[in-house]
């Protein structure tokens, strides 16, 4: 184990989501164990240029497992992205003698992490986000608690449904990936689920509400990632207004499907992570801390199939972009032949996942 780590900075930044707290605290506890002295930093980067930070003993991480939200608060601090910023927080960590860094949040955290490591000071990211859009990662800390939140409101909205034979559309969150979208239509038993990965087929949807409304079904669930901007709204509309003009051509108004449209937004960030959620957060601030006492840098914490591994930023970075088509020229130089074939085969499996699993879905509703 390197000596000379005294002391570790922990923060988190970008977007909350439940479990960040129970992160910090095993980041805490872990290197209070080794006997190096943590510091939390508040409001992400801006904690670092503002020297606002608090010491993190074991009594002050007691009783925040179970919170929603981040004790040590989050921010997007655009001044870190400059020069300036962080020579000045290069200067904050120096003066109180902080040897290296935790950082929890998603991908733009993780660009600051990587500038503070190539700064000198060691920095490991925690993928903290409800969104699980980091591709080298199975699971990132609060996607199973945002997707419990969405179960618990929509399996409501269902009960309603079921009583006046209406329909819900419910955008959920998750920028530009349909995740807990395509899992909670599955786990709600929605009748469709509209994700950016996934061409959506509108006409065959709405026939098929008309179908099983035809054959009695009452409630009907359309679950809308937020990746497909500015869609949900004009959707229940349509189908409002469809399924009405049918009633009335057909003079039966119980083929109306009254559709409503919710969205859900900020209410899935917040709430008691569950279970899954504060191990996931408690395995992965365990490892970071190890890895910083290793004498490692510049890492992302993931889970694989199970298993607590770790990859360098940029390999998680550069999968990230390779996944929403977003390469650059020469982004892919820095890696190996056999690095980027396994970049392009997990980028083929996510790929074809949720094909498989958005037909299955499919299959099964209605
Ligand atoms: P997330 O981490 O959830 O993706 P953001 O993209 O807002 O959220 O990033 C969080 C913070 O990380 C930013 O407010 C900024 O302080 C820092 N950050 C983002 N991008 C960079 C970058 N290119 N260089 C340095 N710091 C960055």
């Amino acid at each position: 184990m390197a000596a000379k780590f005294r002391k570790i900075g922990v923060l988190t930044s970008g977007g909350d989501s439940p479990g960040m707290n129970a992160a910090v605290r095993a980041v805490a506890r872990e290197a209070l164990s080794h006997g190096v002295e943590v510091m939390g930093i508040y409001g992400g980067y801006r904690g670092m240029i503002y020297d606002e930070m608090i010491e993190l003993t074991s009594r002050e991480v007691s009783n925040k497992i179970t919170l929603g939200g981040t004790f040590l608060y989050s921010d997007r601090c655009l001044e870190f992205k400059e020069e300036e910023g962080m020579r000045k927080a290069i200067e904050t960590l120096k003066r109180h003698e902080i040897d290296g860094v935790v950082a929890i949040g998603g991908d733009g955290t993780f660009r600051g992490a990587t500038d503070l490591s190539a700064r000198g000071i060691p920095t490991i990211g925690i993928p903290g986000t409800i969104d699980n859009d980091i591709t080298a990662t199975d699971n990132t800390i609060g996607f199973d608690t945002a997707m419990q939140t969405v179960l618990e409101c929509v399996d409501r909205l269902r009960d309603t449904c079921e009583s006046h034979a209406r329909c819900n559309v419910v955008e959920v969150m998750g920028r530009g990936a349909g995740d807990i979208a395509l899992n909670t239509a599955i786990a709600c038993g929605a009748v469709a689920a509209i994700i950016p990965e996934v061409e959506f087929d509108e006409k065959a949807c709405i026939e098929r509400i008309i179908k099983l409304r035809r054959e009695g079904k009452r409630n009907f669930i359309v679950i809308v990632s937020e990746g497909v901007s500015g869609y949900s709204e004009d959707f229940a509309k349509k189908i409002n207004n469809i399924t009405k003009e049918l009633a009335e051509n057909e003079n039966n108004d119980r083929m109306w499907v009254e559709t409503k449209f919710v969205r859900l937004a900020h209410v899935v960030r917040g709430g008691s992570p569950t279970l899954s959620d504060r191990l996931l957060a408690t395995k992965m601030g365990v490892r970071a801390v190890d890895e910083l006492l290793a004498g490692n840098s510049d890492l992302v914490v993931c889970e694989k199939a199970g298993e607590i591994v770790t990859v360098e930023i940029a390999y998680s970075q550069v999968l990230d972009r390779m996944y929403k088509g977003t390469l650059k020229d020469g982004m892919l130089d820095r890696f190996s032949p056999e690095q980027v074939e396994e970049m392009r085969r997990l980028i083929e499996e996510k790929k074809q996942y949720f094909k498989d699993t958005y037909t299955m879905m499919e299959r099964i509703s209605g």
